[in-house]
This record gives structure tokens, sequence and C-alpha cells, in this order.
């Protein structure tokens, strides 16, 4: 079946005076995919929305929208509909004006565009407050108006710049579950830009990873999360315990580790390809440890000896903190699962399987 490709970036570069913020960026985006783009600040997340929305020019490479090249081809004519973090809705208008903006703008007649608004305010379930202007709203409200307004002219192509981002954290997460409702159910294609990982896990498709204006990533959130291509990834994306060390032995389907505090460790070495006596970054992640008071290990798998140092209790889950020479190992265990508590001071085994560690090269980090 051949795919249908809805924007395509080829070689994508900005530069602002010397320096280059986009460097290179290659993606294809499917019909009907919800791509975030992912990174912390300034690594070109924006700058790249900005191109494809056509509020800046790429210096090199080409865009594609539906198989059209669009450079140099101004905004209003990509057909697109944009979010912003702030709700950027025009105060002197009601709800209903705001909406109609768009449709207004392209001469829609009357009948159709209040068809087409009362059907939006629906679908963004404020039909009630198409009277009332923007400062009688919730900043939940603003946003799904801001949403409403964005999909009115049905766009072939949604724009998301952080639109959850000036929410609370209860209202980000409601807004969150009704955008990835809203997009399964209207099919469109879409683009949110956020440095929010679990924002970006839960809604996407697939995942784009940028840091200094190269792209680290492209997955689906279980690739991302589970075969990260980098140590910037892999510690991008969720809490993860560092350990340094050296490759002892590599060969067959495990790596033999050593930590500079001296303990063993294994990883699967999946395609991991390591020199012995190579130095090395070497992650566990919390959720991936459990936790005794003794008990031995199962055979094959790691195993240290620590002290606890503190506890948390998280509601979900507690943390604990758990001192293994040198290192301070977070662990984290789920509410319900284990009926141990654990008290400060207390010796305790950690344990966890090679096919959850994460092992990266320190060749040319100078750490
Ligand atoms: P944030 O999450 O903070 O918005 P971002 O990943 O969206 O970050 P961009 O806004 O794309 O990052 O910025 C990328 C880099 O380009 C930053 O270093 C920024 O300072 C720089 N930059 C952005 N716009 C301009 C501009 N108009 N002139 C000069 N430099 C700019």
């Amino acid at each position: 079946m051949t795919k249908n490709i809805d924007v395509e970036l080829i070689g994508i570069q900005k530069k602002f005076g010397p320096n280059v913020v986009v460097d290179n960026f290659n993606l294809q985006i499917e019909q009907g995919e919800c791509i975030s783009f992912l990174g912390p600040s300034g690594c070109g997340k924006t700058t790249t929305l900005n191109m494809i929305a056509g509020f800046l020019e790429p210096d090199q490479g080409d865009l594609l929208i539906k198989g059209k090249r669009m450079n140099g081809v101004s905004s209003n004519k990509r057909q697109l509909g944009m979010v912003f973090q702030t709700y950027s809705l025009f105060p002197h208008m009601t709800v209903f004006e705001n909406v109609a903006y768009g449709l207004k703008l392209r001469k829609t007649p009357k009948p159709e565009m209040t068809k087409r608004v009362n059907a939006v305010l629906e679908l963004v379930k404020l039909p009630h407050v198409a009277d009332r202007y923007p400062k009688q709203l919730s900043g939940g409200q603003r946003q799904r108006i801001a949403i409403a307004r964005a999909l009115v002219t049905e766009p072939s192509l949604l724009l998301l710049d952080e639109p959850l981002s000036n929410l609370d954290a209860k209202l980000r997460e409601e807004l969150r579950d009704e955008l990835k409702r809203l997009q399964q159910e209207i099919g469109v294609t879409t683009i949110f830009v956020t440095h929010d990982q679990e924002e970006a896990l839960y809604l996407s498709s697939r995942i784009v990873v940028l840091d200094h204006g190269k792209v680290e990533q492209i997955g689906t959130p279980w690739d991302i999360y589970n075969r990260p291509a980098s140590e910037f990834v892999h510690t991008f994306i969720g809490k993860s315990n560092r350990m340094q060390g050296t490759v002892e032995r590599t060969g067959g389907s495990t790596v033999q580790l050593k930590t500079d505090a001296g303990f063993a460790l294994q990883a699967d070495s999946r395609d991991m390809s390591f020199a012995d006596g190579e130095a090395v970054s070497i992650y566990v992640r919390p959720e991936k440890i459990s936790i005794s008071d003794g008990t031995p290990a199962a055979e094959g798998s790691n195993q240290v000896k620590g002290t606890v140092k503190s506890t948390s209790f998280l509601g979900a889950y507690t943390e604990c903190e758990v001192e293994v020479g040198p290192y301070t190992i977070a662990v984290r265990i789920q509410t319900g699962q284990q009926m141990i508590l654990f008290t400060e001071g207390q010796p305790v085994t950690l344990v966890w399987k090679p096919e959850d560690v994460f092992v990266f090269s320190r060749k040319g980090k100078g750490q």
C-alpha cells in the first residue's frame, strides 16, 4: 500500500547569523499522523514549525505539503490551522466571532458559517459559551476555543506550538486527553511542539527528538523509550540512573561491564558495539529496579547491595534513593505491589535485568 505523505522536509537548514539552529532536518509525515517535535529549550522546535507554517523561510532544503513545494508560498496559502502557547483570541470578539474569523475571511456564506462554527464548538464541548468574550472564559476554555478556531477551516495540517504550557497541571492533563480524542476523531495531520516528554509520549504516533538543531531520533514513543538512539534521547525521556564504567568483555548476547566503583554489571548487547576497555555510561531506569531486604536475585540478573538513603511517597509509587558505593540509585516501587516499607539506613539488595541496562560510549565526550 502506498503511503500518503502530507508533509516532507528535505535537508532543511536555518541559520540566524552564523548560528545554524536547524540542521539538515529530514522528515516524512504521513496523513493523519500526530508528530511531536520534542527537545529542550532552544533546540529549534519552534523555528522548524515556523518554517512549516510559512513564517520563516529555510536557508536550504525543500518543504513539501501534500506533494507541493511550499518554499516561498505565503502562510495563508498553506491551509493550516495553528494554536500557540498564548491563547491569541481577539479580546473584542465573542467566542462565536473568534471561531468564525477564518471562515469570514474566506467569505463563507452565513448559514454555512453558523453551521460549521456550531459543529466545531460541539466538538470541543463548549457550545454554551458562543456569546461570551475571551475574558469570561477560563484558561482551559480559551485554549479549547483556540483549537476550535484552528479546526473550523478544516485545515490540511494542524500546527500546535506548546498549546498546553500555560495551563495548570490538572487542566493540562484534561486538555491533553481532549486533544488526543479530537486528533483521532478528525484524523487531521498534526505537528505538536513540546518540551514535555510525557505529553509527547502520550499524544504522538511518532516523536522527533531534537538537540541543538539536529534530529537525534525519529521513532514511535515505544522506540524512543526502549531503543534510544543516543544518551541524550535516553536521558531526556524519563528519569534514569547513571553509573560510569568500562566494558570488560563483549561477545555473545551480553556485554560485561565494570563500574568505576568496582562492581560488575551486565547488559544485553542488542545491536550495540563496543571495544573491550571502552569507557561508557551505564543507565537503568528507577521503575526497572526491584528492591528487597535480602532475597537473592534470579540467575543472570544484576544484583547490588546498598543502603536506603531516603524514601518519598508519591501516590502511584514510592521513590527510594539507595546509596550503592558512590552512586545514589533511585528505585520506584508501584503502590500496592510491595508491602515492605523501607526505612532510612536499611541495607537492601537491588536487582535489575541485563535487558534493562542502557550503555553509551563516553568516547569523545571528555568524561
Ligand atoms: P523553546 O522551547 O524555548 O521555544 P525551541 O526549541 O522552540 O525553544 P527555537 O525558538 O526554535 O527553539 O530557537 C532555536 C535557536 O534559535 C535558539 O538558540 C534561539 O535563541 C535562536 N533564535 C530563534 N529565533 C531567532 C531569531 N529570530 N533571531 C536569532 N536567533 C533566533
